[in-house]
């Protein structure tokens, strides 16, 4: 019983992942995809602290959300000298930091600015297949743009992002949320809809019917699809400015090739949101099939108590992205060392080490044998087993023999079948260098 207790402590919190070789390396390599292309379009990173004054949020996504209800792992921070406690959230989300930073350290004074972020965040929900209690997202986000080719542009890069992954199985479905005008009367006549089929509405729709019906048309229960989708349709309500942003967004996509669905049922309930509004999603990940969401959200800044300025952004989902890669046959190769080093025994580490220094210094993966136990470098036919498992191509040995002889020995381990391996011998430490400029051709 004692026993169990320990374990259950020592196992990770639910909902929560470790994230191990070799499967970090997959990780490691989208973050420099991202890198790159970010810088490609001119985006610059952004950190912001994992917590921040629970309040932020509220304001930032909204009372009446998924998240802000239920989903936050909020804490009272233990009180300061003047007893004071602060009201602390784990964030679900960056956009509401990135906004709270770009505000606080007066960001926009110069004009826009494109930023990006990648890094874990926080919900409570249940978890399953591509939905975690951590999970990561990457987002991009432009503030201080108006334009459509703004929203154009962020899409493009995901597009971009999706190509230089290999990605292919998306489809890109967009909508426009309009002005809070139009949305006003969209929404009175949405709530009449609703209110007339009252019956067909699960309970959490009818909770929201007057808190935030917008919402409604995002369920995922399959029973209100009929009511949902005979419901008034917010596109017709926009206006002449609202039409040309969003005809602007569809020709840019167009000149692109970029295919793109007007999804009526994507909407964002809240009233910050504004114009634009798109997901990438896939069949492939069963309910989760959301991989990248964004939008516009012109009037967010000012909710959070800055300067109002336009903005939009996405944030994509890292798991569900790395997920869908998988689905399609996994691209990303275990990373492996060039060069394993199999030392016969403990008088060889000196020369070793500083041969292996060196070939680091140039710029080779190396793996240097080391033992479980101090009184022994292991046999020499376990060295090499485990040369051959490190995947290495090239086992260097640091032999008795080479030693006495002031030499090591270059033991090819990747060979076709049947092709005998020519034992190369370095004659002097320099030559491991000039060796290993060969390997890098
Ligand atoms: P969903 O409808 O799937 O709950 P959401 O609208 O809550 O998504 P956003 O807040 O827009 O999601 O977050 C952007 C992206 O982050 C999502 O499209 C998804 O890929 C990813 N994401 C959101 N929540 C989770 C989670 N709990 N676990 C893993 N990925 C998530
Ligand atoms: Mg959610």
């Amino acid at each position: 019983m004692a026993e169990k207790l320990t374990v259950e402590k020592l196992a990770a919190v639910k909902g929560m992942n470790d994230i191990l070789p070799p499967d970090s390396a997959r990780w490691e390599w989208l973050e420099g995809k991202v890198r790159t292309l970010m810088a490609r379009y001119a985006y610059r990173n952004i950190r912001t602290p994992i917590l921040e004054h629970t309040q932020l949020f509220v304001r930032g996504i909204g009372e009446v959300t998924d998240i802000v209800e239920k989903e936050m792992y909020s804490f009272e921070d233990r009180s300061d000298k003047h007893g004071d406690h602060d009201h602390l959230t784990m964030r679900p989300e960056n956009t509401a930091s990135v906004v709270r930073a770009v505000t606080e350290h007066n960001m926009l004074y110069e004009g826009g600015k494109r930023l990006y972020y990648m890094g874990p965040m926080f919900r409570r929900e249940r978890p399953q297949r591509g939905r975690y209690r951590q999970f990561h997202q990457i987002g991009a986000e432009a503030l201080g743009y108006a334009g459509a080719e703004v929203d154009a542009e962020l899409i493009l890069l995901a597009v971009a992002l999706w190509t230089e992954l290999g990605l292919s199985d998306w489809r890109l479905e967009i909508n426009s949320l309009g002005q809070p005008e139009e949305r006003a009367q969209h929404r009175a006549q949405l709530v009449s809809h609703f209110e007339q089929y009252a019956d067909l509405l699960d309970e959490e729709a009818r909770r929201r019917l007057h808190s935030n019906p917008l919402r409604i048309l995002d369920t995922k229960n399959p029973a209100m699809k009929a009511v949902v989708e005979s419901a008034p349709r917010l596109i017709d309500f926009l206006g002449a400015q609202s039409l040309a942003h969003f005809e602007r967004l569809k020709t840019i996509l167009d000149a692109n090739d970029v295919a793109w669905t007007l999804n009526h049922r994507l909407v964002r309930g809240l009233d910050y949101y504004n114009l634009t509004v798109f997901e990438f999603v896939t069949d492939r990940l069963g309910a989760q099939g959301t991989i990248c969401a964004g939008g516009r959200y012109d009037y967010l800044i000012e909710q959070i108590g800055g300067k109002p300025a336009p903005a939009v952004g996405w944030a994509l989902g890292v798991e569900r992205v790395l997920e869908l890669l998988k689905e399609q046959g996994d691209v990303v190769a275990t990373p492996a060392p060039d060069v394993y080093a199999v030392i016969s025994d403990a008088s060889a580490l000196p020369v070793a080490s500083l041969a292996l220094q060196r070939l680091r210094a140039a710029g080779i993966h190396v793996q240097m044998h080391a033992s479980a136990t101090t009184d022994s470098m292991g046999s020499m036919k376990s060295q090499f087993k485990k040369a051959d498992t490190s995947g290495a191509r090239f086992a260097l040995i640091f032999g008795a023999d080479e030693l006495a002889q002031g030499c090591v020995a270059v033991k090819p381990l990747r060979l076709e079948k049947n092709s005998t391996a020519p034992i190369q011998t370095l004659q002097r430490l320099d030559d491991v260098v000039t060796w290993a400029d060969t390997l890098r051709s």
